[in-house]
């Protein structure tokens, strides 16, 4: 479809500042060469993905029977699984590290999609090259020790988990090493504190933590903390306390991304005033298309692209199952990446899956192997193949990159900041 908010009354779509003419039907007619029959053919492109979301070998890594039964079913799965396969695809949260460090769970040996979603085989069959583990500190363990204790045993679990299987992924903390490990065909995992708690409202807490290797910090989990108000949570604050405007700096000094999935919208705004970086939202859809509290508006939506941000859109049944449509499927996942690139524009919008940290996922969308089909569906949308690369993982590399470039150099930027301020 065209434009999924007109779809439910909504009018995300009109006047968007990215409102551009699909094109439904011409991928085949303008795509390039069939696939040959066999995987080291594939690996050569008639034209290359952009230097932003560069790569591994493009090798596609479905079963053999599985990627001839698509070719067989539509010749557009000729140029997704190009696109693909050649894409950085990079996944703002999975909450597989609470699996590691609760169950034992091993990332190593492939597992069912009713046992967890994310495996390192299954990573690699769904072309899934990068993703930010999400170090999760459930909200009721305060803002204390206990919560930091939390905090550290999950990256200690991580990093166990890394080095056991060093030969097939390793820790990520720049978008370089991420480039890197993909072109070295490793995956690479990235550390993202879920729980702003955890920092014990504490700036020295915040720079250990990013030394660990933490790159992001949602300010919030469920519940509101000393300095910030949560979306599911009694506000109060108003958003952002005087605290949680210091500690958002700090995370700009950092290199630490500003992760606003769970904030109130107050606190989304009041970051935003702030922050000097880009922020993103990890794992949030769109509340046009599903009204729950942790889904963003269009209009933060448009404050997001001012900011060069980024939201990456959850896959969670509950976060983008739209009212009257029936139980959750892969098209409604599509339906909020289409309405975030119409409002926020196609630079402002990835993927941020919440695997291992839902209890159901759409139909289609079950695990990491599924992946493809996100990329079959934007193109079968009209999306062209380098509109796919920055979804998929070029959006991600462009604010990490943003971040580390922030935090070389936080002089001339705090003096603007400062000036501002007064
Ligand atoms: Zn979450």
């Amino acid at each position: 479809m065209l434009c999924a908010a007109l779809l439910v009354g909504g009018t995300g779509c009109r006047g968007a500042p990215d409102a551009r003419t699909r094109f439904p039907n011409g991928n085949a007619a303008t795509g390039p060469a069939p696939l040959a029959d066999t995987a080291a053919d594939t690996a050569r492109p008639a034209s290359p993905p952009p230097k932003a979301a560069m790569l591994d070998s493009g090798t596609v890594a479905l079963p053999d029977s599985q990627r001839r039964a698509l070719l067989k079913k539509d010749s557009l799965w000729q140029k997704a699984l190009r696109v693909h396969y050649r894409a950085l695809v990079f996944d703002g949260h999975a909450d597989t590290p609470t699996l590691m460090a609760e169950e034992g769970y091993d990332i190593g040996p492939r597992h069912a999609p009713a046992e967890a979603h994310l495996d390192l085989p299954r990573m690699k069959e769904g072309g899934l090259d990068a993703v930010f583990f999400s170090i999760y500190v459930p909200s009721y363990l305060g803002e204390g020790r206990r919560a930091s204790a939390r905090a550290r045993r999950l990256i200690r679990t991580t990093k166990q988990q890394l080095e056991k299987h060093s030969g097939r992924a390793a820790l990520a903390t720049s978008a370089e090493e991420v480039r890197r490990l993909a072109r070295n065909g490793k995956r690479a995992v990235l550390l993202g504190l879920e729980g702003g708690h955890a920092l014990a409202a504490s700036e020295d807490t915040l720079r250990a933590l990013a030394r660990q290797g933490v790159r992001y910090v949602t300010l919030t989990h469920i519940g509101t903390t000393s300095w910030a108000d949560a979306a599911t949570d009694t506000p109060r604050h108003g958003g952002l306390a005087p605290k949680g405007e210091d500690l958002v700096r700090a995370m700009n000094d950092a290199g630490v991304l500003v992760d606003l999935s769970h904030a109130s919208d107050s606190t989304f705004y009041d970051a935003l005033a702030v922050s000097r970086a880009p922020v993103i939202l990890s794992h949030s859809s769109a509340r046009a298309l599903t009204p729950e509290a942790r889904n963003v508006t269009d209009d933060m939506l448009r404050a997001l692209a001012e900011n060069n941000g980024l939201v990456m859109i959850n896959f969670y049944d509950e976060y983008v199952e739209q009212p009257g449509g029936g139980p959750a499927a892969l098209e409604d996942v599509l339906d909020h990446l289409d309405h975030a690139a119409q409002v926020a524009g196609v630079e402002h919008v990835g993927l941020g899956s919440d695997f291992d940290g839902v209890p159901r996922l759409p139909a289609g969308l079950g695990d990491a192997t599924r992946l493809p089909w996100l990329t079959y569906g934007l193109l079968k949308r009209g999306y062209t193949a380098e509109e796919v690369y920055k979804i998929l993982g070029g959006n991600a590399l462009r604010v990490l990159e943003a971040a580390e470039s922030r935090a070389a150099k936080p002089e001339r930027d705090d003096s603007v900041a400062a000036a501002r301020r007064r």
